[in-house]
């Protein structure tokens, strides 16, 4: 196993919530066999294939996690979708937004973040790098949601349908390789960082996701509500910061 191969098995298993590796204690040293009873017996290397699912296969591109997802029935999602929202932006981009999961909006176009909501956030990464002297449009970044069907009545995805989901958000991720991911709302924040903690204490700071630094904002919709005003300034500094550390 190579290096690189152990690393993604650490990680696999870590998502899967493993914490903790054992050392077997060393074996004792083998008894003394008399050369007569030594029989030669030929050995032929066996090779075992093991799929371990989620595991991100290398080279990995967007197109080819799209194909494995095919017409997803992994979760009971499904049954509720008119589409799956896979995600939408440049593939080679430097900032990766994620949200909870399609609305009715997207679920209908089959693109995330279309909705009122989506329309925030578009405003808010284009009109905030503008006021910053950032070139940037929506279609320069990458969007996605932890969940890729609309949840029955906009609910908050379940933790099995978020696990099974994950390992697509996880490989979308590994495959861009982006400068810094920014987790919109607390369903995105639990899929990236786990714990319990809510966006309030994790917003404003930087965290990581594997290797790739991560900030925590509130979700738009949240910022759409009229008594959240102190929220929407706090997100507009939350996205300042993550637009100067990717493009600056
Ligand atoms: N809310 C989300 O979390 N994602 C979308 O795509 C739309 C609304």
């Amino acid at each position: 196993m190579t290096p690189e191969n152990l690393r993604q098995r650490l990680e696999f298993y870590r998502d899967l919530g493993v914490k903790d590796l054992y050392r077997r204690p060393a074996a004792p040293p083998p008894a003394k066999i008399e050369p007569a009873l030594v029989v030669p017996v030929e050995m032929k290397p066996i090779k075992i294939d093991i799929a371990l699912p989620g595991l991100a296969p290398e080279g990995d591109t967007l197109e080819r996690i799209r194909q494995d997802m095919g017409d997803c029935k992994r979760c009971r999602l499904h049954e509720g979708r008119n589409q799956l929202v896979f995600g939408v932006g440049d593939p080679g981009t430097k900032l990766v937004f994620v949200g909870e999961g399609p609305g009715a909006d997207e679920d209908e176009q089959g693109i995330p973040f279309v909705g009122r909501a989506g329309q925030l956030l578009t405003q808010m990464i284009e009109g905030t790098s503008a006021k910053e002297g950032i070139p940037l449009k929506r279609a320069d970044v990458y969007i996605c949601n932890v969940v890729k069907c609309r949840p029955p009545k906009n609910r908050t995805p379940e933790p099995d349908e978020m696990e099974i989901c994950g390992q697509f958000l996880f490989r979308q991720i590994s495959a861009i390789r982006p400068k810094a991911v920014c987790a919109l709302g607390s369903t995105a924040a639990k899929a990236l960082l786990g714990g319990k903690d809510g966006v309030t204490k994790l917003r404003g700071k930087w965290h990581k996701w594997r290797d790739i630094p991560l900030m925590v904002t509130y979700h738009p919709s949240y910022l759409l509500r009229p008594y959240n005003q102190n929220a929407k300034r706090e997100s507009w500094e939350d996205l300042k910061k993550v637009l100067h550390f990717v493009y600056d």
